[in-house]
């Protein structure tokens, strides 16, 4: 039985830790910064910290990977066409890792980044910068039709995969969503619930995958009125999935 929480980094990352009660032994995604993961080991010292899993080469999700190794002598695993600081084990697609445990298939879902990648495991999805709750990651280095190809990926996965992304955006992704689907009951009751938890200070994640396509505007491309909408804000008639995909990540950059 492996327990996942979140330890909260910078101002909305989340750096997520994984616990095998058996061993005692736990390992950590994306840490961009040691001192959360650091301050926990230090409240729980029968734990030690055995693996750090990392999806992509950006600074809030690498920044903290060094210090915890020199640390704890953590195995690093990391994409292997990024640099990823101490990485031990360079991963590409379809690979597959034993941590914890659990066997990870590895998934290359470029887009936010050219070498980004995603770990799964039986119905829990680490997906980094890739897909969010209710939205996916700015394209920073891959094309619209990469993040869209890495997007439809992750949706084939099983509708109650649990998504962990690492980012607390949702209430800001389902504004938007909503501007997308004005009369999308869906997102509107998301929206609601998302609001409540977030004036609480509460987590809005993990999301499911089957959530998602009830909400995420980015896998809905193939909703009539998310591509009229698509083709309405950039005047054009968006032909493929890819397009309007590619419409509503350009609009979003500037909502
Ligand atoms: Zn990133
Ligand atoms: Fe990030």
């Amino acid at each position: 039985m492996i327990q996942i929480s979140a330890l909260p980094a910078f101002t909305d990352n989340y750096i997520w830790l994984l616990q095998d009660h058996r061993s005692h032994r736990c390992a950590v995604v994306d840490p961009g910064d040691a001192a959360p993961v650091l301050a926990w080991l230090e409240q729980h010292p029968q734990w030690t910290l055995s693996d750090i899993l990392v999806t992509h080469h950006h600074h809030d999700h690498v920044g903290g990977v060094e210090q915890l190794k020199s640390v704890c002598g953590a195995m690093v695993y990391g994409p292997a066409n990024e640099h990823i600081p101490a990485r031990d084990i360079a991963l590409n697609d379809n690979d597959r890792i034993n941590v914890l445990g659990w066997d990870f298939d590895v998934f290359a879902v470029p887009g936010h980044t050219l070498g980004h990648i995603a770990f799964y495991h039986h119905g829990q999805l680490f997906c980094g910068d890739t897909l969010f709750a209710a939205g996916c990651g700015r394209l920073f280095e891959g094309t619209p039709e990469q993040m869209y190809t890495s997007l439809e990926r992750l949706a084939a996965l099983p509708a109650d995969t649990l998504v962990y992304c690492t980012h607390e955006y949702t209430q800001s992704n389902l504004r938007f969503a909503q501007a997308v689907e004005p009369t999308n009951a869906d997102i509107a009751e998301r929206l609601k619930n998302v609001s409540q938890l977030r004036a609480n200070a509460k987590m809005t994640l993990p999301s499911t995958l089957a959530l998602e396509k009830l909400t995420n505007p980015f896998l809905r491309t193939a909703e009539t009125s998310v591509k009229e909408k698509a083709d309405e804000r950039n005047g054009r008639n968006n032909q493929s999935g890819s397009d309007v995909f590619a419409s509503l990540r350009s609009w979003k950059d500037t909502f």
